[in-house]
């Protein structure tokens, strides 16, 4: 049977505003893939999508700005065995973190990072984020945007991430599929989720992006970086706007491979031998003695 991942928090987004799509997909990508919500995170930094743990029945982690990324890095290295997924807007993930994000990058930490593409600061009322395109207005900018915009999927490719896609919040099929893949794939995932900000961008609007998006069809992503540069250059030029997979590897080790396996590490969680600043309990004493200090004798 399938199951309910809702809360009985309520949700605070503006009617309308895309971060509705992108949360029913979740519950529906979670619902298919079977997720157990004690074996499952969700972090997120700050923004409008930051509430997103909330609003999700799993394990969650409302950060600092910009930091989603060291959390999950930590929670997924101390315990491999949990699914990780990073969600996170593109002031949080492409402005104050952008080091994180390349840093998982070249880690090829095995989460998946998913990125609300508004294009604003929705949160503190419509400033232009890193993905906001030069010359553009958006409604509470006083003079068009001055800066060029960051290109999420090429700093993603650049960095190391070993999948990378895009989808759309209002396409409910399509993005509970790339939310899945980006889960099920062996390393670092990316998927930059083009995001409708009702509020604060009257640019990119649910139509704006209805009328450029092109499925890749007849695209194998599982190709030499040179040609998935090509194809990205192909779309730089166009008004068209590519969604789908656009790069798999599948070979790439992954953090954990690197440091558990070459270097002969256990992860915390795995520890049972007493060494300095290590843990001496296994998981299941450790959460039968946090029950009996924390649950019942209420420290
Ligand atoms: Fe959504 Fe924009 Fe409202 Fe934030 S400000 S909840 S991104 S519509
Ligand atoms: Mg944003």
């Amino acid at each position: 049977m399938a199951r309910e991942y809702g809360t009985e928090n309520w949700i605070d987004w503006c009617p309308g505003c895309g971060n509705f799509g992108i949360v029913s997909s979740v519950y529906r990508a979670f619902s298919e893939l079977e997720l157990e919500p004690e074996n499952t995170v969700l972090v997120s930094g700050i923004g409008c999508s930051g509430k997103m743990p909330h609003f999700v029945g799993v394990n969650g982690v409302h950060t600092l700005h910009g930091r989603a990324i060291p959390f999950a890095t930590g929670i997924k290295m101390s315990n491999p065995d949990l699914e990780v997924v990073v969600n996170g807007g593109d002031g949080d993930l492409l402005g104050i973190g952008a080091g994180h994000f390349v840093a998982l990058g070249r880690r090829n930490l095995n989460v998946l990072v998913m990125m609300h593409d508004n294009r604003v600061y929705g949160l503190t009322k419509g400033q232009a984020s890193p993905t906001l395109p030069r010359d553009i207005q958006t409604k509470a900018l006083d003079k068009p945007n001055i800066h060029s915009a960051v290109k999420p999927l090429s700093l993603a490719l650049v960095s190391g991430y070993t999948h990378i896609s895009r989808s759309f919040a209002m396409d409910s099929d399509h993005l509970t599929e790339m939310i899945k893949e980006g889960i099920e794939h062996d390393g670092a995932a990316f998927l930059d989720i083009l995001q409708p900000c009702v509020t604060y961008n009257d640019i990119h609007t649910s139509d704006f992006f209805r009328e450029r998006i092109e499925k890749l069809s007849d695209w194998d992503p599982e190709k030499d970086k040179s040609e998935v540069y090509r194809k990205m250059r192909e779309y730089s030029g166009s008004e068209k706007i590519p969604t789908g997979v656009i790069y798999r590897d599948q070979d790439e080790p992954t953090f954990s491979d690197r440091l558990f396996k070459h270097h002969r590490e256990k992860s915390p969680s795995q520890r049972t031998v007493e060494r300095k600043g290590a843990s001496t309990l296994s998981k299941d004493e450790f959460i039968s003695k946090f029950e009996d200090l924390v649950v019942k004798r209420g420290f």
